[in-house]
């Protein structure tokens, strides 16, 4: 009785019993059709999760070994979200996530190069590494960092530059798609900004776009006029909304 008092919440009750060998089927079932999935598939599925959060497809990484195995992809590397990880750690790396981030920068993620771009046009360390990482973001299409590369040129200094500047910005600028992204890395680069000290001398210059003399600006707030490009009849005027946006996002100027 005593040793029967015992094993009561040990004995798997029979329902429960049967319960567990269905998701034991359930699991094998699942198990053999993931092996069925082609594998291009299941590492452009993995790519989606990784691009949209480090947190899930490490999850998924966990949740069986076909994951595990097809994560481990150059391709899912190369669209690691990195949200997750600060721009300037306030802490010392890990092995594994120094680890983590030296594969990203193999597999050539735009992201990271990005960051890595905005670190080195920023800080004023180290401009000509900046613009060639820049343009390894940019040959994976990352808008963020076609963005950082125009307000290079229009804080360039050189008219000529300046020009181009504001001629791409104006480019960028014409797909709606463009624009909303635009918004969110704005927001980001912004928030980047304040984690590193902003030492670029060509940054304290502030230049002017718009050299028209009629009376074409809109009475609005600049910060509306951001938003909502249809609003902007000027390419210079919209590039002066972001070099005021800009400086006014610079921590210690
Ligand atoms: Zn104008």
């Amino acid at each position: 009785m005593v040793k029967d008092s015992k094993n009561v919440g040990r004995a798997t009750p029979a329902i429960l019993r049967s319960q567990s060998s269905k998701t034991t089927e359930r699991a094998v079932v699942m198990a053999s059709n993931i092996e069925n999935i082609p594998r291009e598939l299941l590492v452009e599925i993995l790519s989606r999760i990784a691009e949209s959060s480090f947190t899930d497809i490490h999850n998924a990484k966990l949740s069986c070994k076909y994951f595990h195995e097809a994560a481990e992809d150059t391709h899912v590397y190369r669209h690691m979200s990195l949200d997750d990880f600060s721009l300037v750690p306030w802490n010392p790396l890990s092995e594994k996530q120094q680890a983590f981030l030296t594969k990203c920068k193999e597999c050539q993620n735009p992201e990271i190069m990005y960051r890595q771009g905005v670190l080195d046009y920023f800080t004023g360390k180290r401009p000509e590494s900046a613009l060639s990482h820049l343009q390894r973001a940019l040959n994976a299409n990352h808008i963020g960092a076609l963005y950082v590369t125009c307000i290079i040129l229009l804080f360039s200094g050189d008219d000529e530059l300046k020009a181009d500047g504001v001629r791409l910005m104006a480019e960028m600028k014409k797909s709606k798609y463009v624009r909303r992204k635009l918004k969110e890395h704005r927001e980001k680069l912004k928030n980047m900004l304040r984690l590193m000290w902003v030492e670029n001398p060509a940054l304290r210059h502030r230049p002017v776009c718009c050299t028209r003399q009629d009376n074409h600006r809109r009475k609005r707030g600049w910060v509306d006029i951001i938003d909502d490009e249809e609003d902007v009849h000027c390419e210079g005027c919209s590039a002066d909304c972001e070099i005021r946006f800009l400086a006014d996002s610079l921590p210690q100027w």
